[in-house]
């Protein structure tokens, strides 16, 4: 079995093999290590592995490995999940990034309750690139508006946009719809000042993702190993 450190190294190869394919420059996707119902040990490996960027998807588990590990001052904790207003203030406290938002209500609360001894919290719209009625995030259609009121907001910033793309889609529908976002993304991008994020691709995506532009992969099971 493959300890946490080697299976780091290769998702990194896979991303430095699939950014060369891409004739982007090295180092130009992150890696976000998705450590959601894992021990802070588990954690703890990978950052001595060289990990720094951590998702996590719960808030109050999040919260809990944020205050066990808060002497490895220098992990970017990055909320992944789907956010509910009543927990946006423990979030606010704690993380350094939050790329689910997906309304005006989460953002404004996020920004009135990020404390002002933090830097101000960084954060990613969730689009929902397909328009699926099941699923979380911001539709196309309300993405000005949703980015109009985040700038306006001093204790946020706005660094970008993060997509959960469908899962099984054909080829062509793939293409699709990261050719969608891809637009939507450098639209912004060219206007904005620190509009510089893209989080979209996972293990099964990462090719295709990165080919599209992506500057954030998320991964988890592949690192940590399936999850219970
Ligand atoms: C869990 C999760 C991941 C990682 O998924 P794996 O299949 O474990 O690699 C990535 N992004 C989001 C938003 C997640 O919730």
């Amino acid at each position: 079995m493959q300890s946490i450190a080697e299976r780091l190294k290769a998702a990194q190869g896979r991303i430095n093999q699939e950014t060369a394919l891409a004739h982007r420059p090295p180092n130009s996707v992150q890696l976000l290590a998705v450590s959601k119902t894992k021990p802070v040990s588990d954690i703890t490996q990978a950052y001595e592995a060289g990990q720094r960027l951590f998702g996590e998807n719960y808030v109050q588990e999040g919260v809990d490995k944020i205050i066990q590990l808060q002497a490895l001052a220098d992990i970017e904790w990055h909320m992944i999940g789907p956010l509910q207003s009543n927990k946006t203030k423990v979030v606010a406290e704690h993380f350094d990034w939050v790329q689910s938002i997906d309304r005006s209500k989460i953002a404004q609360r996020l920004n009135d309750q990020r404390p002002d001894s933090m830097p101000p919290l960084q954060v990613l719209i969730q689009l929902n690139i397909d328009d699926e009625d099941s699923k979380s995030g911001a539709t196309p259609k309300q993405l000005e508006a949703l980015i109009e009121q985040i700038e306006a907001l001093p204790r946020l910033v706005l660094r970008g946009l993060m997509a959960i793309p469908k899962a099984s889609p054909t080829v062509e529908e793939q293409q699709r719809t990261l050719g969608r976002l891809q637009q939507i993304f450098e639209h912004y991008h060219t206007k904005l000042a620190n509009f510089d994020t893209l989080s979209v691709g996972m293990s099964g995506d990462l090719g295709p993702a990165i080919a599209h532009g992506s500057t954030m992969v998320r991964i988890g099971t592949a690192i940590f190993g399936a999850r219970q």
